[in-house]
């Protein structure tokens, strides 16, 4: 997904570039990468760069979202990170989707089922980690889901207030994944607390570089 949307990121930020000009002109046909519709005669990797571009607009929102998050490609490789992330993780939902028999219980609260949005949003696990980072960045709205996040993140004004924001959401997955799986793996369990000690730690140290 990440390096099927930098083909996107290509083609609108680097337009004078040799291979956006020949895309543009041979594949494209003259056509806006957003408005483009796939043709038969497309190959499979161009149907892929076209299903990673709708995939975009759909979990971002809105195709004026999705340019703002193009324009600062470093958050904008952020978000697409964290759109492998919502699309690959092997959640017990997914698990089970692909035919494993699995209890799914999210080992975080261990009073719900696991999925994307329930182990990193609503779980109460979570939800108690969220509240101390957003006390620390002094922030009162909280992010239910993914798509919510960006939103919040990308209508954010402040470049700096946007910075600290998407750090925080990614160390804040990052964290509880990694929490997840220390359960699960290794029986091995931490106060969410820790974890939001963790996580400012690993924010102060993302700015400071
Ligand atoms: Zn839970």
């Amino acid at each position: 997904m990440s390096q099927m949307i930098t083909w996107v990121w290509k083609l609108v930020y680097r337009p004078h570039n040799l291979w956006a000009r020949w895309t543009k002109q041979y594949i494209l046909k003259d056509s806006d990468i957003w408005q483009a519709k796939a043709s038969p005669s497309f190959s499979w990797y161009w149907h892929n760069v076209l299903y990673a571009r709708d995939h975009f607009l759909t979990t971002i929102g809105s195709p004026s979202l999705a340019i703002q998050c193009l324009q600062n490609f470093t958050h904008g490789l952020k978000f697409i990170t964290l759109l492998d992330v919502k699309d690959c993780l092997p959640t017990i939902d997914r698990l089970i989707g692909r035919g494993l028999y699995l209890v799914n219980r999210c080992s975080l609260c261990e009073c719900a089922s696991e999925n994307v949005s329930h182990l990193f949003f609503a779980c109460s696990y979570a939800q108690t980690v969220w509240s101390s980072l957003l006390d620390w960045i002094h922030v009162t709205y909280s992010p239910t889901d993914l798509p919510g996040a960006f939103s919040w993140i990308l209508l954010t004004q402040s470049l700096d207030k946007r910075h600290i924001r998407s750090c925080l959401l990614l160390a804040t997955v990052y964290y509880l994944w990694q929490e997840r799986n220390r359960r699960i793996f290794a029986g091995l369990q931490r106060p969410p607390e820790v974890l939001g000690h963790l996580i400012r730690f690993a924010v102060c140290s993302r700015l400071c570089v």
